[in-house]
């Protein structure tokens, strides 16, 4: 088998349960070597339980989990010497400097003398901290301390690097940083990297594929690419548009067009959602009635749709089996209460969950 498509992490039917909470459901995920693999989902979907179970932190309720062929559960002391593992929060020595926390590391790492200050020059050139280097890290922002929890992870030299939430609180710049250093671990080094993450927008720049989490269960797992088309073979397109004069006879034209389901406006577009792509005819009516387009894009590679929809078929189902039951849709609930929170979220541009 080709060595990139080697599966490094697995787990099957893995479960953790805390009493009547099923925090983790049945899990089947399978990770490749060199992939960068996004854990997405919101707050409370199993993400950091799925994470410490892979480290062997915390024992599964039922079902397996292995990295590179090593029992997570019976094995952490392996685990650990394959793994990395950068926490959203990196807990250094805020009174001693980046290097001195770099030696900390290396010299529990077993290693020492010219080995280990070669490995933390060259780490610290890396990760863009050698002018820091001997700064105490109490002083050092959110975006450098990150990038020292990088170095850090590094110096066991790990094949799989496990990060929590790492974008939470970086700013635009750190974030290019970050996400080329991320994609660098993985092309250059040929390294593993799972990432969990709330942060649709920004995990969408690093991932090569994406699981979506909810309520402890994997709804959907993919290339978004892949995740985008599915969501639009099934008649789900989402389409942004304006147009001048924007008046109330264009928003007539956008409700008339055929296969049209939905017309809403978000700021200043339109959002129309259909069971087919209507651009065409768009184009062609708006002509005819004398609308100039000011705006036209087909949205759906958009990380943040793609689970937008997924919610509404989750949502779509538990509504069918509650409708049987005769319970009140909660879910739908939820994703009504979640729709509210994006859009707050949005017109900070966020992207979050
Ligand atoms: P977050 O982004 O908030 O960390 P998450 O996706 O990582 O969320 P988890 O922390 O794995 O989610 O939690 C999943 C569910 O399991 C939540 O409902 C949580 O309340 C519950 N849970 C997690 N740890 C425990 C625990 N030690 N005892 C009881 N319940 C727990």
């Amino acid at each position: 088998m080709d060595q990139m498509e080697r599966i490094i992490i697995h787990t099957e039917g893995l479960t953790k349960c805390y009493g009547e909470k099923t925090a983790v459901s049945e899990l089947n995920l399978d990770i490749r070597k060199g992939e960068i693999f996004g854990l997405l989902g919101p707050n409370g979907a199993g993400k950091t339980t799925t994470i410490l179970m892979l480290l062997g932190l915390t024992e599964p309720t039922s079902g397996t989990a292995s990295i590179n062929g090593r029992d997570c559960t019976r094995d952490p002391i392996g685990i650990k010497t394959m793994v990395g593992y950068l926490p959203d929060q990196m807990g250094f020595y805020a009174d001693m400097t980046g290097r001195e926390n770099l030696r900390f590391t290396g010299r529990l790492n077993g290693l020492k003398g010219t080995l280990l200050e070669e490995r933390i020059d060259s780490l610290l050139e890396r990760v863009r901290m050698t002018e820091a280097a001997d700064k105490k890290t109490g002083t050092y922002s959110r975006g450098m301390k990150q990038r020292l929890g990088i170095a850090d992870v590094l110096m066991k030299d790990p094949q799989v690097v496990i990060m929590d939430e790492p974008t939470l609180g970086i700013d635009p710049e750190g974030m290019r940083e970050l996400t080329d250093l991320i994609r660098r671990l993985s092309v250059e080094d040929g390294r593993t990297i799972l990432i969990s993450s709330h942060q649709l927008y920004q995990v969408q720049q690093i991932c090569d594929r994406v699981g979506l989490f909810v309520e402890g269960k994997l709804i959907a797992c993919g290339k978004i690419e892949e995740l985008a088309e599915q969501v639009q073979q099934e008649g789900n397109y989402v389409l942004e548009t304006a147009a001048v004069p924007d008046d109330g006879g264009f928003k007539a034209l956008l409700n008339d067009l055929g296969n049209v389901r939905q017309v809403e406006r978000q700021g200043d577009v339109y959002v129309v959602r259909s069971r087919n792509d209507v651009r065409r005819e768009l184009l062609r009516r708006s002509l005819d009635q004398g609308y100039t387009l000011s705006h036209l894009r087909l949205r759906g590679g958009d990380l943040d749709e793609i689970y937008r929809r997924y919610f509404e078929k989750s949502d779509e189902k538990a509504g069918k089996s509650n409708e049987k039951s005769g319970k009140s849709g909660a879910a739908g609930g939820r994703l009504a209460a979640l729709r509210g929170r994006k859009n707050d979220k949005q017109e900070r541009a966020s992207g979050d969950l």
